[in-house]
Parts: C-alpha cells; sequence; structure tokens
C-alpha cells in the first residue's frame, strides 16, 4: 500500500475559515493529502482515510482536567 499518484486528482482544498474535515474532506496518512472521497479507503493507496482530527480525545481530557481543577 503506497501512494500511486492518482490521489492529487482528489486532492481538496480548502476556503478560510475552514478546515478540511468541517469540509468533509478525509485525509490520507500515506499519501500524506487531503482528498475528497465518498469511500472509506484511499482511491490512490487504498489505505483507511481519516475523518476526524487525532487531537479530539487529548482535548477531550484537558478540558476533563481542567474541570476537575474547579
Ligand atoms: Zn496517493
Ligand atoms: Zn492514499
Amino acid at each position: 500500500m503506497t501512494c500511486r499518484g492518482t490521489c492529487i486528482r482528489y486532492k481538496a482544498k480548502t476556503n478560510s475559515g475552514n478546515t478540511h474535515y468541517e469540509l468533509g474532506h478525509k485525509r490520507c496518512t500515506t499519501c500524506d493529502i487531503f482528498i475528497k472521497w465518498d469511500g472509506i479507503h484511499c482511491p490512490c493507496c487504498n489505505f483507511s482515510l481519516r475523518t476526524r482530527p487525532r487531537s479530539t480525545s487529548g482535548r477531550h481530557q484537558l478540558l476533563l482536567v481542567r474541570q476537575s481543577k474547579q
């Protein structure tokens, strides 16, 4: 499973103020690119696509720590 270069056809662009995830774009960590694609696997390398930011769970934990201190 490696990048074959076809992902560039699906490359997604953002408007200012919006993140890729807000616009429904998905990230392929193998190709290191954001793409517009309805499937759950990359059309290029067939690897699972990431649909949410990695930091979500970390941010939630931070919130819990803050709340417990108040
Ligand atoms: Zn690729
Ligand atoms: Zn890919």
